[in-house]
């Protein structure tokens, strides 16, 4: 027999199942021993009955059950008004202890005190908490929105290489490893490949993957790991396409949410899924800084000039809430000499990239790319990359189309999403400075 998932028991109303799913709680009562079961779709209630003799083995064992053990039941599923778990319980003939949990360093039930180093120790432990494994279904259910979004659209979904021969690409420090008799690096993103990707006519790529930056930092929204959800299509005018494809898929993904987890997440997370319509505000840097300026009395601090900083983007949402009723903001104008060698200058030299800004955080970069061979080099020549970086210039040589694309950073996303403060609560496994454990 199949397992049967509590979402579905309704369907087996009179019929013998089988069950399995951790202990959540016993009460041993005086004439009735009741279960609660769990598994990752609800919880479900086991009725032992003790003065039935034929039960009286299965009285032993559940009297001897500890909190977060599995055991598999097999038994019939009945109606029962009284039950406050949906109205069913499962009465067993037989129940098997499948796995013996001991003592649980904390209550994940209850959260509140315990460290979040000492939760990610216990990472497996801490996602038992209803909260953090909804955190996982809704990070997936968001990734299925947008994945669905692009298949729909033709994209083509890649897996690009994470070892690689050359450390390049961009101001980010890219971590090392031994590689046989040489170096190799940890790729700090798929962008390269997915130019290749557009180089070799695919047209429209995407990845979620893997992505690995060197950055000894301890804030709340970096990781030395974590997903990128990476695109690039062809045949762009410029990089306003891509700003229009990021609005779609943006709105494709948070429309699945909201439709399934929307309740959900006001209730457990108290924060609104606000689906966004188009076209979201943008705003050029320069008009940015005197904006916040005039509005908040915010100047850009001098080494930031030509970017924007994490001050300036909490003002940001401020600015795109009061004034243009948007969570959401674009930002343009971006000085060249802050951004990598590969995104499209215009011939005035101005940058045809963004930024997007969500609830005062940003989370991607896009553009257009430079498909001219020519001046590639010379822009990668002016970062002194032009050595590192001559394998992927050769992608350029040989025809290629006019494209552009971005990168979002999914832990990141659903951080904001949920409201949550940091990406340590949205990442599965996190990665940072301290941390490569568990
Ligand atoms: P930041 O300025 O926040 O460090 P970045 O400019 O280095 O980001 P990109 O290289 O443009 O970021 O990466 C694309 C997206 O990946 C970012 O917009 C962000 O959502 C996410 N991202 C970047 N670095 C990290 C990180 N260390 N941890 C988690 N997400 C990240």
């Amino acid at each position: 027999m199949e397992k049967v998932y509590v979402n579905n028991l309704s369907n087996y109303i009179d019929k013998e199942i089988v069950f399995s799913g951790f202990v959540d709680v016993v009460r041993d009562k005086k004439w009735v021993q009741f279960i609660i079961l769990r598994d990752s779709t609800g919880k479900v209630q086991v009725t032992v009955e003790k003065s039935d003799e034929g039960n009286a083995s299965m009285v032993d064992l559940v009297s001897s059950l500890t909190h977060d053990s599995v055991i598999k039941v097999i038994g019939k599923v009945v109606n029962n008004e009284a039950v406050k778990l949906g109205g069913i319980e499962i009465l067993p003939s037989n129940i098997e202890i499948i796995s013996k949990a001991e003592e649980l360093p904390f209550d994940y039930n209850n959260l509140d005190g315990v460290n979040i180093d000492t939760r990610l120790d216990y990472r497996w432990l801490d996602i038992r908490n209803e909260k953090n494994m909804l955190v996982r279904q809704i990070e997936s259910c968001l990734t299925e929105g947008m994945r669905k979004y692009l298949y729909e659209n033709n994209f083509t979904e890649i897996h690009s290489p994470k070892l690689i021969g050359a450390a390049s690409e961009s101001g980010s420090e890219v971590f090392e490893v031994k590689y046989f008799d040489r170096k190799a690096y940890l790729a700090q993103s798929p962008q390269f490949y997915k130019q290749m990707a557009i180089a070799a006519g695919l047209d429209k790529v995407f990845e979620v993957g893997p992505v690995y930056r060197a950055e000894n930092s301890n804030t709340n929204r970096h990781a030395t790991e974590f997903t990128g959800f990476d695109l690039e299509f062809a045949h762009i005018d410029s990089y306003e396409d891509v700003m229009s494809l990021e609005e779609d898929l943006l709105i494709a993904g948070l429309t699945l949410v909201k439709e399934r987890y929307g309740e959900k997440i006001k209730e457990v997370f108290n924060t609104e899924v606000i689906v966004p319509t188009k076209p979201f505000p943008r705003i050029d840097l320069k008009d940015l800084y005197k904006e916040l300026h005039e509005l908040y009395n915010y100047e850009i601090p001098e080494t930031d000039i030509g970017d924007t900083n994490a001050e300036t983007e909490k003002l940001v949402y401020k600015l795109a809430q009061e004034k243009y009723n948007s969570e959401f903001m674009f930002i343009t104008g971006y000085a060249a000499t802050k951004r990598p060698f590969y995104h499209m200058r215009n011939e005035k030299g101005e940058l045809q990239g963004y930024d997007l800004i969500w609830r005062g955080t940003e989370i991607t970069s896009g553009a257009q790319r430079e498909h001219r061979y020519e001046e590639l080099l010379k822009n990668a020549n002016e970062k002194g990359l032009g050595e590192d970086v001559k394998f992927y210039l050769q992608f350029f040589k040989y025809g290629c189309p006019a494209h552009g694309g971005f990168g979002i950073g999914l832990d990141r996303l659903t951080m904001l999403l949920l409201g949550l403060s940091t990406i340590k609560e949205t990442e599965f496994i996190f990665r940072g400075p301290n941390r490569l454990e568990p």
